[in-house]
């Protein structure tokens, strides 16, 4: 049986997405369509549109699908109208990519070795008076499970006139994540990290924001991006989100007391492993480990072959060679960051998934340690 421990890459299909998904399959119809059969259609959009807004405290009118969560981040970032772009240090790939690709000025922000962004450099930046900006700062990194300071330094860009977006992707359905108290304009998330499927993400627009069009086309989603809608992905997502932040309440402090049994075991049986951002606020289902010495390639391939998944760093940049880009930008040394191994937790993890791991942990660290000493 599968260990799965990579729900930070994407978790599995939750039952209530899967049967909705099923259901809006079967009925099929465009939902731009007048007849009976698109009304149907448009009216399993809006629903789930409704249901996206509740989760996070907006209005309907707020939320805007779109193919993925990458995409998301690409309309935000593109779309601004600014002058220049201010990210922090550790964004996902995406976020760095599209704003490098705006040909605009950018500044990125440094973190602290445990991950958290230098807010007093975010200020000093802002300060500067070179035209509008955008900040970029996610809710919670995908590597590391640091949860940033949004709330803060949405205040910070408010007082500066800035335009904020926060890419929320995998912190919805670990932590509360309300709109409004965030104070943001612009907020991404993606349907396969709340247990929906993959291939549907969307961002949420303050009421006043514009964006330049990125998906040129019909006058889908009130004509701010083209493309017939993905009904069956859209419906899926909203009853995923549902059900993750339905349950969040009981389920979380269950997933973060596994998390915290695992990284109690993993001490006992490898007391030198370091666990990066454990002193700060982390996502309750993230566990980032390394032990000296111990290649993360080889360790991955050693999991896999008895079963169990996870993950070198984010999924995205595994398969690079240079290692985690969010981790040398913590400070972390070239050798450890060659040892470093993301352990995430989901909705259907158990207690027999620590113990498989730590299990099979424990031998490979035996053998590492014998073959160092032979
Ligand atoms: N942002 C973060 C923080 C992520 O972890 C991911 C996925 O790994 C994305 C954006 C991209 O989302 P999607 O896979 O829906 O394109």
């Amino acid at each position: 049986m599968l260990t799965y421990l990579d729900h930070n890459a994407t978790t599995p299909l939750r039952p209530q997405a899967r049967e909705a998904m099923l259901a809006a399959l079967d009925a099929g119809g465009n939902p731009s369509s007048i007849h009976a059969q698109g009304r149907a259609a448009r009216a399993l959009v809006e629903d789930a549109r409704k249901t996206i807004a509740d989760c996070l405290g907006v209005l309907p009118a707020m939320v805007i699908f779109t193919g993925v969560g990458t995409e998301a981040n690409n309309f935000a970032i593109k779309g601004a109208q600014v002058e220049r772009i201010i990210i922090s240090a550790t964004e996902h790939s995406c976020v760095l990519e599209a704003a490098q690709a705006t040909g605009k000025p950018l500044e990125i922000i440094p973190v602290s070795s445990d991950g958290v962004i230098d807010l007093v450099a975010l200020e000093n930046s802002l300060s500067k008076d070179e035209g509008k900006v955008l900040v970029c700062l996610m809710l919670a990194n995908n590597e590391t499970g640091t949860i940033q300071p949004v709330r803060q330094a949405a205040e910070i860009a408010a007082q500066h006139g800035a335009l904020i977006h926060t890419d929320a992707v995998q912190a919805l359905g670990k932590i509360p994540v309300n709109f409004g108290l965030l104070g943001v304009d612009m907020m991404t998330l993606s349907a396969h990290k709340v247990g929906g499927p993959q291939g549907v993400g969307a961002l949420i627009l303050r009421d006043g924001v514009v964006l330049d069009k990125y998906i040129h086309g019909g006058g889908q989603e009130l004509g701010r991006r083209g493309g017939t809608e993905n009904v069956a992905g859209i419906v899926g997502f909203a009853a995923a989100a549902k059900a993750a932040i339905g349950d969040m309440p009981e389920k979380q402090p269950e997933i973060r007391a596994l998390r915290d049994l695992f990284e109690s075991k993993l001490q006992q049986v490898s007391p030198d492993v370091v666990i990066f951002s454990n002193q700060v606020e982390r996502l309750p289902n993230t566990s980032y480990i390394a032990l000296k010495g111990m290649n993360a390639q080889t360790t991955l391939i050693n999991l896999d072959l008895e079963n169990i998944a996870v993950s070198t760093g984010s999924a995205c940049s595994s398969g690079k060679v240079t290692g985690s880009r969010v981790l040398a930008e913590m400070g972390v040394p070239d050798d450890l960051r060659a040892c470093a191994l993301r352990i995430s937790f989901g909705w259907n993890s158990t207690e027999s998934d620590v113990t498989k791991f730590i299990e099979i942990w424990q031998r490979l660290v035996t053998r590492h340690q014998q073959n160092a000493a032979a």
